[in-house]
């Protein structure tokens, strides 16, 4: 219990657990806390109408009626991707995407029901800015801000849902957004727990999917935390490390292989996948031999692969130098073709590749194009 009110997305189920054992309440008065909180989007205690009046007072003491993050702004694309601007409390922001009817290129397993039409994804952001610098990435382009803090990752979630209103329901969870969410393991991982916690936000593990560039230390702890009930996302471009170098500077840092050993160590349930994503860039990493390389280095390992044709954003703001290799080759997209070229390549050696065509490109919300706003001047990289 802090003494700042930053409101109550900000409490923990310890927390709450703890003040309602101090006021002497049954223990189901959490859960009661956690689902207006996360389930129903209810963020003032005195609006919680079935608690007890010493119960909702408390909160309001210790959190406030309100939270210390606000909608700023929400854009949608022609396609209907919505971007949502989160300000944050130092005069930041983070931006968070809706992405409807997508799920059909995040999830092939037959054993999930089909959603409904309206049925939406929604992209988080773990950090300001990234501290990593992929070659493609415009978040990451800018350096690192910092951390967000549990109850900012989960803002995004309700600041989502009420620029959603009515018109439809957010059904799986992607932290896909700025940031590198196993970098951030003091965040996300709090974050995580309530977002699956029954009582609370109450998505399935296996509804909710962690994108990492591939730390190995993050992988094993989030396995650890979860028993592999949520699902992993592998940023993986390149299988070689030579064009990994070219990429993706942590490749210097962090063989591949070693990823690869950390995700085959990853306690996946039964029938669940991994999913590797692969940016493709023309002439860089879209090659047969690219593919070649990607079938040798998966092998044996449990996965499916999304292709993404690398979205260009250089340029789109007047101050930003163009997406270019670590020895200056500017990033373009593949040529027409290619990415089904090296999809076949793929499903030739039995792999399921599918293709992820650029959703709100036109309002900079595709893959690798959020940005935020927020004072970066430390411009820090990854470096441990
Ligand atoms: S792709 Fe992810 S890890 Fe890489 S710079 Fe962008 S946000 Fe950071």
């Amino acid at each position: 219990m802090g003494d700042a009110k930053t409101g109550l997305l900000g409490i923990s189920r310890e927390a709450i657990e703890t003040l309602v054992a101090h006021l002497g309440q049954p223990r189901y008065r959490a859960d009661q806390v956690l689902g207006w909180v996360h389930g129903r989007g209810v963020l003032d205690p005195a609006a919680m109408t079935d608690l007890p009046r010493a119960l909702r007072e408390a909160l309001a003491a210790e959190y406030g009626a309100e939270p210390d993050t606000r909608l700023a702004a929400a854009e949608t694309s022609a396609d209907g991707t919505t971007k949502v601007v989160v300000a944050l409390p130092d005069g930041g922001s983070t931006e968070t995407v809706l992405i409807p009817e997508a799920l059909e290129e995040l999830d092939d397993d037959p054993l999930e029901p089909e959603p409904s039409a309206l049925s939406c994804t929604l992209c988080l952001s773990s950090q300001v800015g990234c501290a990593f610098h992929c070659a493609f990435c415009r978040s990451g382009s800018r350096g690192f801000g910092r951390h967000l803090e549990a109850r900012e990752i989960l803002a995004q979630l309700h600041w989502a849902r009420v620029a959603l209103g009515g018109r439809g329901n957010i059904v799986r969870l992607v932290l896909m957004g700025i940031g590198e969410p196993l970098h951030n393991l003091d965040g996300v991982l709090p974050a995580l727990r309530l977002l699956t916690d029954p009582r609370a936000a109450a998505f399935s593990g296996r509804r909710v999917t962690v994108s990492t560039i591939g730390l190995p230390e993050g992988i094993r702890r989030l396995g650890e935390t979860f028993g592999g009930k949520v699902a992993l996302a592998w940023s993986l471009h390149a299988a070689d490390e030579a064009t990994r170098r070219r990429l993706l500077p942590v490749a210097a840092r962090r063989p591949v292989a070693e990823t690869v050993e950390a995700l085959r160590d990853y306690p996946l349930p039964p029938r669940r996948r991994i999913t590797v994503e692969c940016v493709l860039a023309g002439g860089v990493n879209d090659t047969d031999g690219h593919a070649r390389e990607v079938v040798r280095l998966l092998e044996g390992l449990r996965c499916k692969l999304n292709l993404i044709p690398f979205n260009p954003w250089a340029g789109t703001d007047g101050a930003e130098a163009p997406a270019a290799t670590a020895d200056g080759e500017p990033l373009r997209p593949p040529a027409p073709g290619r990415v089904e070229a090296f999809q076949r390549v793929l499903a030739a050696a039995g792999l399921s590749a599918f293709v992820r065509r650029p959703r709100g490109a036109d309002i900079l919300a595709a893959c690798g194009q959020l940005l935020g706003s927020a004072d970066l001047s430390r411009g820090g990289r990854w470096d441990s």
